[in-house]
């Protein structure tokens, strides 16, 4: 479980996060939405540690993430990420990508690291791509590489940040449809995205970000069909 206790996050003088509480059940999926600016990356950003908190705290596992005794590589093991925009070593193969951080970081022999690959490059439907370059996959198939190379590290949180946005629309649902195989499989996984359709059919909550506080959370009958705040209202009749 990842419990968010009134976190403040702030860049200079201003303030980004402004008092999120949250929790991540196992198992679910949180679809995190909101317009932009709104906090939403910044909001993934501090719960695997790529950015500090200035106040509240967060606990994965019931660990909280600032304590010195949490390497932040551990805490990265742990919680994967992928992102809009992703780059993968252009030099190396799908199946050398996918085992690079499991030998480096986690100092799996390399039989052994590729074999893993193997594994998951059959689990998001490129078993036939492990020998091809980055530059030779399509935006699908690179978005599900990079979700490959974050399973690599066996997580037990997934952290999506607008995955299928920089991808033509014939490309999405490749992406969208690994990412409900996760959910089957039982991940838990927090989902930034913009794809209202996604949020309904998928999300077993939803999290409305506004200004950084969290305005309005619950399922996606109370979030998507029966807003209660006029932001959300009209967040929602702009985007359906
Ligand atoms: P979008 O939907 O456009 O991706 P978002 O909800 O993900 O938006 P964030 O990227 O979290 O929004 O940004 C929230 C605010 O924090 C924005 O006003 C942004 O300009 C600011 N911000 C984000 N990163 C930094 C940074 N490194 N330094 C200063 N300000 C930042
Ligand atoms: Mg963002």
């Amino acid at each position: 479980m990842i419990e968010i206790r009134n976190v403040r996050k702030s860049f200079g003088e201003t303030t980004i996060l402004d008092g999120i509480s949250l929790d991540v059940h196992q198992g679910e999926l949180l679809c995190l939405i909101g317009g932009s600016g709104s906090g939403k990356s910044t909001l993934l950003q501090c719960i695997n540690g790529l950015e500090p908190i200035q106040g509240g705290e967060i606990h994965v596992d019931g660990v909280d993430i600032r304590s010195k005794s949490v390497s932040i590589n551990h805490l990265r093991r742990k919680i994967g990420m992928v992102f809009q925009q992703y780059e993968a070593f252009p030099h190396l193969t799908a199946l050398e990508n996918v085992a690079l951080a499991p030998r480096v970081v986690a100092r799996v022999p390399r039989r052994q690291a590729l074999e893993d690959a193997h594994r998951h490059l059959a689990h998001v439907g490129l078993g036939d791509k492990a020998a091809s370059y980055p530059r030779n996959l399509s935006g699908g198939q690179q978005q599900r590489l990079a979700i490959a190379r974050a399973l690599a590290m066996e997580p037990r949180y997934m952290l999506f940040d607008e995955v299928t946005s920089a991808l033509d629309p014939e490309l999405v649902a490749e992406v969208l449809d690994t990412m409900r195989t996760l959910k089957r499989e039982g991940m838990t996984m927090v989902v930034v995205t913009h794809d209202m359709d996604f949020v309904r059919e998928s999300a077993d909550r939803v999290a409305f970000l506004s200004k950084g506080t969290i305005c309005e959370i619950g399922s996606v009958q109370q979030v998507m069909l029966d807003p209660q705040t006029d932001i959300v209202r009209k967040f929602l009749s702009r985007r359906s």
